[in-house]
Formats: C-alpha cells, sequence, structure tokens
C-alpha cells in the first residue's frame, strides 16, 4: 500500500519504500496545513527504479498488444471505482474543486482506455521495393525505459498522459510527480499494481527533482524523457538529455490568446473565456492568458465577462459549491499579485478582483478582469498562472493574428468569430499546436495536445502520442 496514516512510501521494483528516508512535507493549499509525508528520495532510489524498469522491459516488450491492452484496461477499471477517493485526494494536494478533480481523474483514465485499444494498432508498413528479390519492412518498436516528470497542476492526467501510450507500445518507466502533488501519483501506482501490473513497468520516485532527474538524464538505459513543466526546466532537461542522445518530449509554457471577432456570439465567447481562464484557478498552460476584443464590441463582451465572473465561488475545493480553489502555493499567489501591480502601474484599469483573498487561511486570489491591457504589461507575455485575465482591443483582424503570435511560445490560443472564411483564415495563421475555434476546452485523449516554438516538442494524445514511444525499425529482406 501507498499509505498509512499520512505516511506515503515510494513505488520502485514493485515495492513500497522509503520510510526511512528524510520525509517531505506535503501541505493542502486550502488550508496551509501539513497533511501527509512522503520520501524524500534521490540518486539511490532514481537508479533502483531505472534498473528494475530496464529489466521489467525485457519481458513486458514481448509481450502481446493484446496483454498489454489488458493490463491496462485493468488499471483503467480500478481508478474508475475509485475516482471520488482519487478526486478528494487530489484536491487535498492540489487544491481544485472536488467537482473538477473528479473530472481530471476521468480525463486522466480517459488516456488509459484510449491506449489500451491503441496498443492493438501500432502498425508498420511495407514498402515497394526496387529490385525483385528484395523487401522493405517497417516496424514500431518500443523505445525503453521512459523517464517521465510531471508537473502539479494535473496530477493524475500529466502522468496518464504520459504513462499509458508509454505501457501500451512496450515501454516501461520511472515517473518524478511534482514534489507539491504525489499523492494521486502514489495512489495511480497503487491501483496499477493492484491491476497486476508487472513489477518494475511502473516505478513513481518522490524526492530530490534535480537529483533524480539528472541521474536518469546521465543513465543511457533511460531511452526517452518526457516532460512537462516549466519552458525554463525544459531547456535544462533538453542539455541534459543532449549526453545520451535521449528522445525527448517536452510540454512547456504557453501564453494562450484569446480573440473576440467582431462577429463572435458574446455568450458563447464569455462560456469559453470563463472556462479557459478560470478552471484550476488559472493554472494550465493552455489558460487563457490575454483577451483580445475587437474595439466594436469590447464593452458588451467585457460586461457579460464582469457578470459571469461575479458569480464564480472561490473556496476551499472540497466545499460543495466552489469553482474556484487556492492557488498552489505562496509564491504563485505573489505572482499573480505582481502581475496585477505593475498592470495598473502600466495603466490598465481594474473591472473586478484584483486581490488576494486574506478571510481564509489558504492560497486565495480573487478571479479578477483587467480592461485597457497594453502589450508593455508583464502578463500580457509572460505566463501568470493564475486567475488573472487582461483585456486588450484591437482594430483589425491582420493586427490581432499579429500580436497573437508575438511571443516565443506556441501552445494554444482561441478564436471565436462566426464567419467560416474568417475562422478558418485566422486558425491557420496562428502559430500554435492547439487553436480552440469558438471552443475553449479543446483538450481531450484523442487528439494532439503540444506545442510550437518554446511551447515544447512532441504531441501527447491521440494515435499521434503513441509514436513518441516507439522507434521506426526498417529491416531490408534480400533472398
Ligand atoms: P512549475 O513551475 O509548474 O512547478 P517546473 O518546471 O518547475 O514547473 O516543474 C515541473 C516538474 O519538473 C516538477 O516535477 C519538478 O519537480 C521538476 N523539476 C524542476 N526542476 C528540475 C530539474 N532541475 N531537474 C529535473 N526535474 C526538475
Amino acid at each position: 500500500m501507498a499509505e498509512k496514516q499520512g505516511q506515503y512510501r515510494m513505488y520502485v521494483g514493485g515495492k513500497w519504500i522509503g520510510q526511512d528516508l528524510n520525509q517531505i512535507r506535503i501541505t493542502n493549499p486550502a488550508t496551509g496545513d501539513v497533511f501527509a509525508l512522503v520520501p524524500d528520495g534521490g540518486k539511490a532510489e532514481a537508479e533502483k527504479a531505472v534498473k528494475s524498469a530496464f529489466e521489467a522491459f525485457a519481458t513486458w516488450s514481448k509481450k502481446t498488444a493484446e496483454e498489454r491492452s489488458q493490463y491496462l484496461f485493468n488499471w483503467h477499471r480500478l481508478i474508475e471505482e475509485q475516482k471520488e477517493v482519487i478526486g478528494r485526494l487530489l484536491t487535498e494536494e492540489q487544491g481544485k474543486p472536488f467537482k473538477e478533480a473528479v473530472g481530471e481523474v476521468s480525463y486522466a483514465n480517459g488516456f488509459i482506455s484510449w491506449y489500451a485499444e491503441e496498443a492493438k494498432r501500432i502498425y508498420g508498413e511495407t514498402i515497394p521495393a526496387s529490385h525483385p528479390r528484395k523487401r522493405i519492412l517497417v516496424q514500431k518498436q518500443p523505445v525503453g525505459v521512459v523517464a517521465a516528470i510531471t508537473p502539479w497542476n494535473f496530477p493524475a492526467a500529466m502522468i496518464t498522459r504520459k504513462v499509458a501510450p508509454a505501457l501500451a507500445s512496450g515501454c516501461t518507466a520511472v515517473v518524478k510527480p511534482a514534489e507539491q502533488t504525489p499523492l494521486t501519483a502514489l495512489k495511480l501506482a497503487e491501483l496499477a499494481e493492484m491491476a497486476g501490473i508487472p513489477t518494475g513497468v511502473l516505478n513513481v520516485v518522490t524526492g530530490n527533482a534535480q537529483v533524480i532527474g539528472e541521474t536518469w538524464l546521465r543513465d543511457s538505459r533511460v531511452r526517452k524523457l518526457t516532460f512537462t513543466g516549466s519552458t525554463e526546466v525544459g531547456k535544462i532537461l533538453m542539455r541534459g538529455a543532449a549526453h545520451t542522445v535521449k528522445k525527448v518530449s517536452l510540454e512547456l509554457g504557453g501564453h494562450a490568446p484569446f480573440i473576440v471577432m467582431d462577429d463572435a456570439d458574446l455568450d458563447k465567447a464569455v462560456e469559453g473565456v470563463i472556462g479557459s481562464k478560470f478552471r484550476n484557478a488559472g493554472q494550465t498552460c493552455v489558460c487563457a492568458n490575454r483577451v483580445y476584443v475587437h474595439e466594436s464590441v469590447a464593452a458588451a463582451f467585457t460586461e457579460k465577462l464582469v457578470t459571469a465572473v461575479q458569480q464564480l465561488r472561490v473556496g476551499n475545493g472540497l466545499a460543495e459549491h466552489t469553482d474556484i480553489g487556492p492557488l498552489i502555493d505562496r509564491k504563485a499567489i505573489e505572482k499573480v499579485q505582481r502581475h496585477v501591480d505593475d498592470a495598473i502601474e502600466k495603466g490598465a484599469r481594474l473591472a473586478i478582483g484584483g486581490q488576494r483573498k486574506i478571510s481564509d487561511a489558504g492560497y486565495y486570489f480573487e478571479p479578477t478582469v483587467l480592461f485597457d491591457a497594453a502589450d508593455d504589461m508583464v502578463c500580457m507575455n509572460e505566463e501568470t498562472f493564475g486567475p488573472l485575465l487582461p483585456i486588450a482591443t484591437f482594430q483589425e483582424e491582420a493586427e490581432a493574428i499579429e500580436r497573437a503570435n508575438d511571443t516565443p511560445y506556441g501552445l494554444a490560443a482561441y478564436v471565436y468569430t462566426e464567419n467560416i472564411g474568417r475562422a478558418i483564415r485566422i486558425s491557420e495563421a496562428l502559430e500554435y499546436g492547439i487553436v480552440g475555434l469558438n471552443d475553449g476546452l479543446p483538450s481531450v485523449p484523442q487528439a494532439p495536445f503540444g506545442g510550437l516554438k518554446e511551447s515544447g516538442i512532441g504531441r501527447e494524445g491521440g494515435h499521434y502520442g503513441i509514436e513518441e514511444y516507439v522507434e521506426v525499425k526498417y529491416i531490408s529482406i534480400a533472398f
């Protein structure tokens, strides 16, 4: 078992270990209380996990696709049965409202069932040869041991999105969850064990990020790094992966523009921006970061938006009617405040919110909307990762596209318009991996999620996602 009275252990080589190590304190961001302890693992545990994953690879990769699929379906069933238990744990360590947490568990589990099916469809190819007595065969083989490093904003989904395609394709995995949210990861590992997934196929190591990351990057048995997190850390890891030329997938930061054209359905646009911006208290990499609204509809849009924001209830994620939970920690609160203060200093006007909520013990910040945002404000360029929405206006379509693209990021962008030609034109011109066209919530297991530019490399989800975990082998046959 992962846990006994708030004391967790990590899962390495089919064993629950680490009680004898120093312990990391896990805080509930809704209250500031420490409610669990996890082992502070390092090099020894990271190496043990790789050894175990490497040994398991020999047999796991030789199983039939049907067998691997069955294991994943077993895991899926157990997660489905316990989704409220996992959801509660997720809310306690991460803060998001319970309903949203259970939604995340379902979303996370969607990757497992999707890849349980896709395991059976990792097709190769035959190519016409240039000689009558030759044949060309192309196979897809699992990469090997995969190291996954994940963030705290989606403690369940960021793990299954990597581990499910890895396991489906025959890879084995070593996972390091974020230090703030390891409990959901450990619970998922416990259910994987219950599902009968063999020893060593999935390992979860908790502890010192830098030491564990470095150990895995230097180990030539680890053939692939898959990371979701900040662009800053992604660059460090990409450099580290160069030591042994590992395959890499990186899902990094974003700075999503949300464009509202003069012909948009404003009610739909408001609904879309609320979902996109305030889900998970603004702590997702595809959250709308900046709105560009056509000047002719700016007043009407903002009025509807402010009315909708007034309805949002901030509070403990376990309270029944909470729409927005706390932010992850004090640093997160301070960053939002810094972005708000900078914008106001540079001439933005506060439409609603703007303050941290100090009546509660946790890390709460009011949902905030700013008018008159300008391109030189920090919040218009850097990821706020909090419930702050700055609104700028524009006059011409080309201007909106240019300002939307003027960033080193390229993950998600949103555009609202009822004009089909314009919709296609703008979607194609946006330099982003994901475009939500009249859609504020585009992430689903069957679609390719990923970014351009400094937002990352590779895609997760859908049949594209499995390509990240296979190597193409060409067998040239002469007879
Ligand atoms: P965030 O800003 O969302 O916390 P980070 O990029 O700092 O994003 O963290 C994402 C994940 O990367 C976490 O699991 C964290 O522990 C891990 N991490 C942070 N720094 C390093 C590092 N130097 N090496 C390996 N992993 C790291």
